[in-house]
């Protein structure tokens, strides 16, 4: 069983049980049984651990309803999330798979995204945009931006090629990163596919892949090294770049965007890759944006509720929690919510329409891209 790799980490919990991590769970606090929680998970992995439990269909939801969002690991030296990763890989294992995420995983596979689009179309946002293949740097798109916000996608890579960045783009030929498979347990699909990517990316001579996606980011920057040896590519969420062009002078917010606007991190960007600052130094840069910041912000952000393949298994929680989350955008008094992450902003943008927001949701390469 791959739990077995944190048996301390699972009795170091079990003998602790402080419950740190139970107090702000996004799932906790919606489901309210300890079995949804961190805690609870641990014990759950001890008794699989003991052979008191076995692996069954009925563990399904207690290992599956979490949104990997982190907030536990930020309160707890423990392997926290890699274990509710181990947790649902040796229930897969076992044959106990969720239906949704199993059909994901087989549409990544056949179609390259779990989305049940074309594979063909993946790359129609990028038709007007001049990509280099003699270049070593990577535009890695992921399957979100290209099939549900193609617009603001186009908004990120013009503001790089149009201020002297050069980009490769491997088009219809990108495959999925796999984030899907790896965090709800389909591990061995999660390497078959990776092998497939490094092939692509080495064929291509990549040495350093940018992503605006943070679920790519984590993947490629904090799992392939785990997962693949020889892995030595450099890594780089567009926001670390973007914001370093600003400040060198390479790109120039100029034009003023009148709006009071609120920032939500998202949780693998924030918690999971420590990246907070950046996002909010870009907003800052912009003439005329008023940025105020929600009651929980940072590493106290609250998870919008759609990652950890919340958002194919259960929809309705996902969405509860991504509503809960406007609310404390709009307390804010801010007109515009800015994230960037496209899984976020597809859960948000079901929120909004659901409870009647004002809000807009705008992405924070788009709000830039409007300055410059
Ligand atoms: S997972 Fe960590 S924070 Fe939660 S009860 Fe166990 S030791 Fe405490
Ligand atoms: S990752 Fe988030 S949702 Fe999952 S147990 Fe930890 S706090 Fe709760």
């Amino acid at each position: 069983m791959r739990i077995e790799e944190y048996e301390d980490d699972i009795y170091t919990c079990n003998r602790t049980r402080c419950g740190f991590c139970r107090t702000d769970c996004p799932i906790y606090q919606e489901m309210g049984f300890e079995s949804y929680s961190c805690r609870g998970r641990m014990l759950i992995a001890r008794g699989l651990l003991e052979g008191i439990l076995e692996p069954s269909k009925e563990l399904l939801d207690c290992i599956n309803l979490c949104a990997t969002c982190a907030y536990c690991a930020s309160k707890c030296a423990l392997s926290n999330v890699e274990i509710t990763e181990a947790l649902r890989a040796d229930l897969v294992g076992a044959g106990f798979k969720d239906e949704y995420h199993e059909r994901g995983v087989e549409e990544i596979k056949r179609n390259s995204n779990p989305y049940l689009k074309p594979k063909n179309e993946r790359a129609a946002w990028a038709e007007d945009i001049e990509f280099s293949k003699t270049t070593d740097t990577l535009l890695y798109a992921g399957c979100t931006y290209p099939y549900i916000f193609p617009d603001w996608l186009k908004s990120s890579a013009k503001l790089l090629v149009d201020n002297g960045v050069k980009l490769n783009y491997l088009g219809n030929e990108e495959d999925c990163c796999g984030s899907l498979m790896l965090t709800t347990g389909f591990l061995d699909d999660f390497i078959e596919n990776g092998k497939k990517n490094l092939d692509a990316f080495r064929n291509a001579g990549v040495k350093r892949i940018i992503t605006g996606c943070p679920g790519c980011y984590k993947i490629f920057a904090e799992e392939y090294p785990k997962y693949f040896d020889n892995f030595d590519m450099e890594v780089e969420h567009i926001t670390k770049l973007v914001s370093r062009m600003i400040d060198e002078g390479k790109i120039k917010p100029s034009k003023p965007v009148e709006a009071v606007v609120t920032y939500h991190d998202p949780c693998h960007l924030g918690r999971h890759m420590k990246v907070f600052e950046e996002p909010r130094r870009i907003l800052e840069r912009i003439p005329g944006i008023e940025l105020r910041e929600m009651e929980h912000n940072r590493f106290e952000a609250k998870c919008c509720g759609a990652g950890g393949g919340m958002m194919a298994a259960y929809p309705e929680v996902a969405v509860k929690l991504a509503e809960k989350r406007v609310k404390e955008a709009e307390a804010t008094g801010a007109e515009m919510l800015v994230t960037i992450c496209p899984i976020c902003e597809f859960n948000f943008e079901r929120a909004i329409r659901y409870s009647d927001s004002p809000i807009k949701l705008v992405d924070l390469m788009e709000i830039l891209k409007r300055s410059v």
